[in-house]
């Protein structure tokens, strides 16, 4: 294929440098020619400044034909190896360094995907981002704004029709990423079926009963209430991480993300174009959840976070470090620390440094931590669960203690069981201090110097808790009032997101043409794009960063590829040869294959129908043999066997035997030709017989016979007018009508019987049937 492309550009640089030259020569030749062949120097060399210099500012000159080599100008003529290999399915790639494809493509109706965020677009909350290729449609993620209430909070769902949507993939529990499923499932026409993995759904429903009760919204804007969730939860199924599904012919799999327990990026493969969403994800291993994996396979599109941007997370032990350091002296000095959390997730993390610290410092111990969220002891319950999931560290810490049975911390569920009277922890719920414990401890504590707050999390735009990292004097509490902001603020984020060394070194190792991000606040995006843009410096691919309800629009080369399969695929045919067999389509794959191996590698079976039909034929045998080999070249007579009579095979196909003496009957496996050829020996033999002389003999039939036939035609027109005739002996019949009998002797024409009106009725319609059958008398004629 390189070669090919690599003659096409031979021929088109030459046919360039051809007709440039018949240009100038006729230029020459005229009177402005010198200053034409000026100006085109001039233009030349604009061009080359423009297209050249921009990229190699600063790099060394032995590395400038490395650089040119890689500029968009030089692969659009000469095209490099790798840019067409593809990874396949099935192949052990996992030690093979990724190929990209080639995504220069013709556009073409049909081969057209378009991914357009309902939210997460330029902004952080309300993850939602809707997928359509040939089709079919993926919805990722169904979150909610944490800094909006009711509607307002919701992605922009109104911008599609949620009928159409074959699949939902939620990669998370967090509240931006999960908590419109109940809404979506319950309040639209949404109908297709949804994804998450265990873990995942079985924190959704604690999380959600829990911003159910925490929020405080008038009735009016709740999205949902309890009774949803639990009616969502019917509807949710789960996947495994690895596990392959396929769903309408979009085939999904999915890989561990960091993050929080549970969390899964989703590949997606439709029609062979494979996209990566990865979610929230983290590839820094913490104390209890494992890395972001890498995906083995390149997609095509990779939708990713940007919530951290350009920023470099510091190294974890100095976070835990300036962490716990926070804590300990806060309460050493008689203060009270508060940490707004998310109930699940990072909690469990922190909750893990600090029973560990409180552990290794017995000076604490009489300094109470609390984990206050309605939720505490289920969150625990679910986490004790879920160990199999987490990393190493965790589970082989599990085989001699539980790790989440903490020593130096209580379970606090509301704040009138809180006895507040010193130096204390309080980690609580929500993270963003918008309202419930987090926000009352907030209220309480806030103007007292003492008191430290700590921020471990990234925070969303609009809350209390963004608003307080930039220290304001004062801030408005719950209940209206102002108070000033003393209590230390402190922001060291633990939040497991990627940041950019982590965002960078995983694209790099994916290499996806196609990058779009999301899930980033406006700003950081930018500077995001800006920084991806200068690393992949090759001109292939391409960075995009829509806005909510923006779509971006891609085009895909739809080449379809059949797959010989089962006894077809035993030989590798020769160029020129032709390979026959069944096409079966099953969602985007095609597979030829052995009508034999059907009921193998497909659900589909097949049957042979073996057709016989009788034909009434009493001429000499053959007649019909020398008739088909007027029409037929092969009429073959197979050996006959003494029990059978003559039989003829035309074509090896249908086979006619005879049967008796006056039928002959024809046997054929049903399929189209054969059942052609069987319709034309039908006809055929059914014209020889009308052909023929008929010959027809007329018997004197007995008197006896005759006897028999009239009272049989008696009997019948007796039934018709009587119904219940019955025989009773020769030539007797008996009549009932209405529980009256009649006793008839046809012979005689004699009728008896009790009821006088029904004999009167008998005799008359004996005469009138006599008279109708014999209109003369038989002693007449005889
Ligand atoms: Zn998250
Ligand atoms: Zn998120």
């Amino acid at each position: 294929m390189s070669t090919g492309q690599g003659i096409n550009a031979t021929i088109n640089m030459l046919m360039t440098f051809i007709i440039g030259q018949v240009f100038l020569s006729l230029l020459c030749a005229t009177k402005f020619g010198l200053f034409f062949i000026f100006a085109f120097f001039v233009l030349s060399m604009t061009l080359f400044v423009a297209f050249f210099l921009p990229e190699t500012k600063g790099i060394p000159i032995e590395d400038m034909p490395k650089v040119w080599s890689q500029h968009w100008l030089w692969r659009r003529f000469v095209p490099s190896e790798d840019s067409t290999r593809r990874v396949e399915m099935g192949e052990s790639v996992m030690s093979q360094t990724l190929k990209r494809r080639d995504s220069t493509v013709t556009r073409e109706v049909g081969d057209q995907l378009i991914v357009t965020p309902l939210g997460a677009g330029n902004e952080v909350g309300r993850s939602c981002v809707y997928m359509s290729y040939k089709a079919k449609t993926v919805l990722f993620d169904c979150g909610i704004h944490p800094a909006y209430s009711g509607m307002a909070a919701l992605p922009y769902f109104d911008e599609i029709d949620p009928s159409t949507i074959d699949v939902l993939l939620v990669t998370h529990f967090h509240l931006d990423h999960a908590a419109s499923l109940p809404y979506f499932l319950e309040k639209t026409t949404f109908k297709g079926r949804v994804f998450m993995t265990h873990a995942t759904k079985a924190i959704y429903k604690l999380l959600l009963s829990d911003y159910v009760k925490v929020s405080k919204v008038s009735v009016e804007d709740m999205l949902f209430d309890e009774q949803d969730i639990i009616r969502s939860m019917d509807r949710i199924e789960v996947i495994d991480f690895h596990q392959t599904l396929e769903v309408n012919g979009i085939r999904f799999w999915c890989y561990t993300a960091g993050h929080v327990l549970g969390a899964a990026m989703f590949m997606v493969d439709i029609a062979g174009v494979r996209v990566l969403y990865t979610g929230d994800y983290s590839r820094e291993e913490d104390r209890h959840l494992r890395a972001a994996e890498t995906p083995q396979f390149s997609p095509d599109i990779c939708i990713i976070e940007s919530t951290y941007g350009v920023q470099l997370h510091q190294p974890r032990f100095v976070r835990e470090k300036r962490f716990t350091d926070v804590v300990h002296s806060t309460v050493s000095q008689g203060g009270r620390v508060l940490i707004p959390v998310f109930a699940l997730g990072r909690a469990q993390e922190l909750l893990l440094i600090l029973d560990e610290y409180w552990s290794s410092h017995p000076e604490l111990h009489n300094i109470p931590i609390y984990y206050a969220s309605p939720l505490a002891k289920r969150c625990m319950a679910v986490y004790q669960t879920y160990i199999n999931s987490m990393n190493d560290r965790i589970r082989n810490q599990f085989a001699t203690t539980n790790p989440f049975d903490f020593k130096h911390i209580s379970p606090l569920k509301s704040i009138d069981n809180f006895d507040d009277v010193g130096p204390s922890v309080v980690m609580a719920s929500p993270g963003g201090l918008q309202s419930g414990l987090s926000r009352q401890l907030f209220d309480k504590w806030c103007s007292d110097k003492k008191n430290a707050c700590v921020l471990p999390g990234y925070v969303v735009e609009g809350t209390l808790a963004k608003i307080i990292i930039s220290e304001p004097k004062e801030v408005t509490l719950m209940n209206g009032l102002t108070a000033p902001l003393n209590m230390q603020v402190h922001y060291i984020s633990f939040s497991a997101h990627a940041d950019y060394a982590q965002t960078s070194t995983f694209l790099k190792e994916l290499m996806p043409p196609n990058i779009i991000l999301v899930h980033g606040e406006a700003n950081e995006m930018g500077r995001l794009k800006q920084k991806l843009t200068t690393q992949f410096t090759d001109g292939n691919t391409k960075i995009m960063t829509p806005k909510n309800c923006q779509s971006v629009e891609m085009y895909f080369n739809s080449e379809k590829m059949a797959k010989t399969i089962g006894r077809l695929a035993e030989k590798t045919p020769e160029v020129g040869e032709t390979v026959s067999g069944l096409l079966v389509k099953k969602g985007f794959t095609y597979q030829i294959m052995a009508p034999d191996d059907l009921p193998v590698f497909s659900q589909l079976s097949t049957a042979s129908v073996t057709q016989r039909i009788s034909v009434p034929y009493s001429g000499a045998f053959v007649v019909i043999k020398h008739r088909l080999k007027q029409i037929y070249e092969s009429v073959e007579s197979p050996p006959v066997s003494e029990s059978e009579g003559p039989a003829l095979l035309v074509h090896e196909r249908v086979t006619i035997k005879q049967e008796s003496e006056k039928h002959v009957s024809i046997l054929w496996t049903s399929d189209p030709i054969s059942d052609m050829i069987s319709d034309s020996v039908v006809a055929l033999i059914l014209n020889i017989s009308r052909e023929m002389p008929k010959v027809t003999y007329e018997t004197a039939k007995t008197d006896e016979e005759n006897e028999k036939t009239t009272e049989k035609v008696v009997q019948s027109l007796l039934v018709s007018l009587f119904g219940d005739v019955k025989t009773n002996g020769p030539g007797k019949l008996v009549i009932n009508v209405d529980g009256n009998a009649a006793n008839l002797d046809t012979q005689t024409g004699e009728v008896e019987s009790e009821n006088e009106s029904l004999k009167e009725r008998v005799k008359t319609a004996l005469r009138r049937i006599q008279s109708a059958m014999k209109p003369i008398p038989l002693s007449a004629s005889s």
